[in-house]
């Protein structure tokens, strides 16, 4: 071997020892992405303008980008989630924040949480009325309390506590969501309850909670849901989207997952952590154990709804079992998509 290729045998080996071992290059082939949805139910085309369906596109995919910037640039799967629940939350055209839907009282009652995967820390708030951003309260209770869960007003006083925005309760009214429970009241008072197209209609008149899992380049997961609940829930009534585990888990051995549909389903199936157990026990993908939990426990329920995850290694679902659901994922391997109905 003549002296030119000993040289370059050495200096191969070092490049090649050097970017092993040197910690700053440790994430550059780590994959990462972000996954959404915006509520999932009775959704078709034929129910929606045109104008209304760009709206919904225009806005989830403002959401995402939001998400994945904050990935992109290195931050953190935390930060991605809340940055992303809060463009939801800020829009009307979502039942979570300012487009909350209304309780039987006529009020907006609030849920939200969130998980951080990394620690398995998680924060959640229900039944609040005041606070204008939901996920941000969830995230200081996983942050500054020692609690998971606060609700109703001693979850508002430590909001205020935290500097968090308070906004009059009035801010949550739209007249959309106010109508849909007029005609929810209505139906009941003609004493439609048992029929079957009453029922169909309480799903379009509820969907919309949002949700967010992301997977940062640090191979960290995290979770987040807000919502409003379903119209004219009564007697304070909790959903599973602050239940941990039940629509909202995130676990960086398996994935993070965020659900919508009709709650009390959600809660009695403990869906999210269903899908992560099955994965972790049963050695299933992602997908496999969103399919199991969704299409086939949930379906044989009548549970309607969906979830949203993504796993450790950048896998994503969107798995539904109702006719449409706000949806769309970016991940760093140049793939995306935005959706709302099955198709
Ligand atoms: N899961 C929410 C709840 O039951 C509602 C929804 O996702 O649409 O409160």
């Amino acid at each position: 071997m003549n002296k030119t290729c000993k040289l370059f045998i050495l200096f191969f080996s070092f490049t090649l020892l050097y970017s092993c071992t040197n910690p700053n290059n440790k994430n550059n082939d780590l994959k990462f992405g972000i996954v959404i949805h915006g509520g999932a139910g009775t959704i078709e085309k034929q129910n929606y303008s045109n104008e209304r369906i760009a709206e919904y596109y225009d806005k989830l995919n403002e959401a995402l980008a939001t998400g994945y910037s904050v990935l992109e640039n290195g931050g953190s799967s935390i930060d991605a989630v809340e940055q992303t629940i809060m463009v939801l939350e800020n829009s009307p055209l979502f039942n979570a924040g300012k487009g909350a839907v209304f309780t039987a009282n006529g009020i907006n009652e609030l849920d939200a949480a969130i998980m951080d995967g990394s620690n398995l820390n998680a924060g959640a708030v229900a039944g609040i009325t005041t606070i204008k951003n939901p996920i941000k309260l969830a995230r200081k209770i996983m942050e500054k309390s020692k609690h998971v869960m606060l609700v109703g007003k001693g979850a508002e006083i430590f909001a205020a506590e935290q500097n968090l925005e308070i906004v009059d309760p009035s801010y949550f009214y739209t007249e959309e969501r106010w109508q849909a429970l007029q005609r929810i009241k209505e139906d009941e008072i003609k004493q439609k309850a048992k029929d079957e197209s009453y029922l169909n209609n309480i799903y379009d008149y509820k969907f919309g909670t949002v949700g967010c899992a992301a997977l940062d380049k640090n191979g960290n997961l995290a979770a987040g849901t807000s919502t409003g609940g379903m119209t004219n829930k009564k007697y304070g009534r909790v959903g599973d989207v602050p239940i941990i585990g039940a629509g909202t888990y995130a676990n960086n051995n398996t994935c993070a997952l965020s659900a919508t549909g009709h709650g009390e389903f959600f809660i009695r199936n403990v869906v999210t952590h269903d899908i992560s157990a099955m994965m972790e026990y049963k050695n299933i993908t992602l997908n496999q154990a969103a399919e199991k939990v969704v299409m086939e426990k949930l379906v044989k329920q009548k549970g309607e709804g969906g979830v949203i995850g993504i796993d450790k290694n950048a896998n994503i679902t969107m798995t539904f079992n109702t006719t449409g659901m706000f949806r769309g994922f970016k991940t760093s391997d140049g793939k995306s998509e935005v959706k709302i109905f099955k198709e």
